[in-house]
């Protein structure tokens, strides 16, 4: 089910990884614990395996996001490493993610010490994450499948929110489940491109906001996939 790796493989990828890193910095990301978070993890075990040891060694380690199944993808490294330093990360944060997809994005945050708890609405990926990340060593996330515009409200408040699908509005229930102090880092728009939006949440009813430049993200859909 899952892709297999040689130890030859896994020092081609160590390799990989430092060149990624290096890359990430040139473009401007400067947190060591984002940059040593992206150095460790594995990406090339988080794509779809269909995809062949060819497309994997190929592009695993460059800044592209890449099919993960049922139509998705994972985000581009530089992407997933700017909306975690956007978070300003402290171990022990309660985080709440919004599209865990392939768990890329929700391992970054493990490694960073965040307790993260992630919803996909995406039945098949849900269960396909569900297993895999116990497969790779993490045991500790909380996967839960559902509509991620309603949040989690049962554990919130939350310190940290990450939003990783492009939504077309801010969703108030991640608003209002955000603590005070807390950062919600949310791609907004509709169609091919989204702005990438930090709010630190000020009082119970104010944000201050940074509009932080254009990316591209799959859709954030309405309500749970039956299947
Ligand atoms: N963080 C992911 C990115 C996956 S792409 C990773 O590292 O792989 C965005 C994900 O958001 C997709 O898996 C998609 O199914 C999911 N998604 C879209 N709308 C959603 C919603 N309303 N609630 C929860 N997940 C959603």
């Amino acid at each position: 089910m899952f892709y297999k790796v040689s130890k030859e493989d896994e020092y081609l990828f160590q390799g990989k990884r430092k060149r990624l890193v290096e890359l990430l910095k040139s473009k401007g990301i400067t947190n060591a614990n984002v940059l040593s978070a992206i150095e460790k993890i594995p990406r090339h075990l988080f794509f779809d395996p269909t995809t062949g040891r060819p497309a994997l060694i190929d592009h695993a380690y460059s800044d592209k996001a890449l099919p993960i199944g049922a139509g998705q993808t994972i985000s581009h490294p530089y992407t997933v490493a700017f909306q975690t330093q956007l978070l300003d990360l402290k171990a022990g944060e309660k985080v709440l993610e919004i599209g865990t997809g392939c768990g890329y994005q929700t391992v970054v945050l493990l490694e960073m010490g965040a307790k993260v708890y992630s919803i996909e609405r995406q039945k098949q990926l849900f269960d396909k994450t569900k297993l895999f990340l116990p497969f790779i060593g993490y045991n500790s996330a909380k996967l839960i499948y559902g509509d991620g515009y309603k949040g989690l409200p049962q554990f919130a408040p939350y310190d940290k929110i990450i939003v990783t699908a492009g939504a077309p509005y801010l969703p108030n229930d991640l608003l209002i489940q955000l603590k005070v102090g807390g950062i919600i880092v949310i791609p907004i728009g509709e169609g091919e491109v989204q702005e990438m939006v930090w709010l630190k949440k000020t009082s119970e009813s104010t944000f201050d906001r940074k509009n932080l430049g254009n990316f591209k993200f799959v859709p954030l859909l309405s309500s749970k996939s039956k299947t």
